[in-house]
């Protein structure tokens, strides 16, 4: 047990990362606690307004010469950061589950995801070359390139501490701009460990900082008139009252991506086998902390057999999840991130109840933690039936380790539901039909579509959607929609005479 508690190598204090310097935050220094043992980890500083300035002012002067930098010879940098990251693969994975509870498994599967941005970014001289068209006149021709704009902002949440900030850093950096990261203050050692990394790359002073903090940060980069664009993932209320508006008042391009309340759609052709340990991970896995993570299970059909049979079956399978500290490997769930996040999820299970909900598994008090943590931020799986669609707990982001049913007799009402939803992240399908599958495909309104896939989580080289409550803006991050949002294209029209 003692390797559990060891705390996070070389990073007791998460500080800035400022013109290449690590620099102490002027601000309130507040306790990083692990979840799942309650222990106090590191700490991080609030930064300041002025914090915030002086990296951008660093950014904004580092801008002039990295622009300038071949496009291949910024992909270096990015080569180097790929091998350190793959070095320091364990590690990385490690500190995701010590700063946010997940299992190191997940953490695993996180660190690969983020990485493999970096891999794609490592492809940009070929990603972001324009086009051109010889003799659009008689005698001129005209071509596009892509052209860098300055500073970006990043803004992460808490619950992908390593991997969401990777969705956009590395294409701002080799696209030529330089960014300022705001990791979520909950989770901040997991973005310091990144910046060390790219500190170790080489990345010329500037072109990689990092500031830690909250609104104040935020609030910093939105008014900013220094930062070109911002992307952003967290919560749709922060997402619509804040970064939308704010990045519109002072007209900086922004990717605004929001929670959600997915929706997994059940036809009664479905392969159980097959499907059954596709919604264990999809519901429960993260601790259900996940914006592609399964909050709603429609069951398709009239057929009660089929029905008591399959829900049965999930909640026998729900039950038997191994609860504990994720760095035990035998650990299949770990806590949610903090205790305050634990009992707004409970508050969603009792309105559930109040409305008419039946509880099929409850989660609330868990019994065996493996390890004998305290229960403080654990919960354990929680499956609610008889729910229906007007309920909060169909229509609102729980963001827990909970699953609530609902029964429809078509596929139409199941894809109204979905399409009624203020959501639009991440809703599936799983039958054995095509037909059916293609008409969930055509007619739900959704960002990221899967058949039979619970967790439908596009890789690095497709773009991370999410419609309507789930999103705002225009392009995506990852892959070639981030290179154009990280780029303007500047039309050049020739004529010599
Ligand atoms: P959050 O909105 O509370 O915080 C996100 C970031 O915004 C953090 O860095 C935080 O410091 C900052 N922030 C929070 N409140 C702010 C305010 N009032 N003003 C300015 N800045 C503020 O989100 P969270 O709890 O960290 O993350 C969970 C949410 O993120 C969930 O809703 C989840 O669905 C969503 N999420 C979405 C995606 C996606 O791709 N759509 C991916 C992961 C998580």
């Amino acid at each position: 047990m003692a390797i559990l508690e060891e705390p996070i190598k070389g990073v007791p204090m998460a500080k800035n990362y400022i013109n290449g310097e690590w620099v102490e935050s002027k601000g309130e220094i507040i306790d990083v606690v692990n979840p799942a043992n309650c222990q106090v980890i590191g700490k991080v500083g609030v930064s300041t307004r002025e914090e915030i300035d002086e990296a951008v002012k660093a950014a904004k002067e580092a801008f002039y010469d990295w622009r300038r930098t071949p496009a291949v010879t910024r992909c270096r940098y990015l080569f180097r950061l790929l091998h350190l990251l793959e070095e320091n693969f364990e590690e990385l994975s490690r500190v995701q589950t010590q700063e946010h509870g997940k299992t190191i498994d997940e953490s695993r599967g996180e660190t690969r995801r983020g990485i493999e941005n970096v891999e794609v970014a490592c492809g940009i001289p070929t990603l972001m070359m324009g086009d051109s068209s010889e003799d659009i006149a008689s005698g001129i021709d005209e071509y596009l390139i892509r052209v860098p704009l300055g500073v970006f902002g990043v803004i992460g949440p808490f619950n992908f501490p390593f991997m969401i900030p990777l969705w956009s850093a590395p294409y701002a950096v080799a696209t030529g701009n330089t960014v300022v990261i705001k990791p979520s203050s909950e989770v901040p050692f997991s973005q310091t460990k990144i910046t060390e990394l790219a500190e170790e790359a080489g990345f010329p002073p500037g072109v990689w900082n990092m500031v830690h903090g909250g609104r104040t940060v935020v609030n910093g980069m939105l008014e900013h008139p220094g930062i070109e664009g911002i992307t952003f993932v967290g919560s749709t209320p922060v997402m619509q009252d804040v970064i939308y508006p704010g990045c519109g008042k002072t007209g900086k391009r922004c990717i605004a991506q929001g929670g959600a309340a997915n929706i997994l759609v059940i036809m009664p052709d479905c392969n159980v086998d097959a499907t059954i340990p596709g919604l264990m991970t999809s519901f429960f896995g993260n601790a259900g902390q996940r914006c592609l993570a399964g909050q709603t299970l429609i069951m398709v059909g009239e057929d009660n057999r089929f029905y008591n049979d399959f829900v049965e079956k999930v909640t026998d399978r729900a039950r038997s999840i191994v609860m504990g500290y994720g760095l035990d490997e035998s650990v299949q769930m770990g806590p949610v991130r903090d205790a305050k996040k634990k009992e707004r999820i409970i508050s969603y299970i009792e309105t559930g109840i109040k409305e008419g909900a039946k509880l099929r598994l409850d989660g609330r008090k868990p019994k065996t933690i493996t390890g004998g943590y305290p229960d403080t931020c654990f919960l354990g799986p929680t499956i609610m039936e008889g729910l229906h669609r007007n309920m909060r707990v169909v229509r609102e982001e729980i963001f827990g380790p909970t699953m609530g049913i609902l029964r429809v007799k078509t596929l139409e009402e199941a894809i109204e539901i979905c399409n009624e939803s203020p959501y639009h992240n991440g809703h599936a399908i799983f039958t054995s039909n095509g037909k059916y599958a293609r008409q969930f495909q055509y007619d739900v309104i959704s960002g990221n579509v899967g058949i039979n896939i619970g967790i439908v989580a596009p890789m690095a080289f497709f773009p991370f959607s999410g419609m309507a409550g789930s999103f705002m803006g225009i392009l995506h991050t990852q892959g070639k929609e981030a290179v154009r949002f990280f780029t303007e294209s500047k039309v050049c029209i020739h004529r010599w005479l």
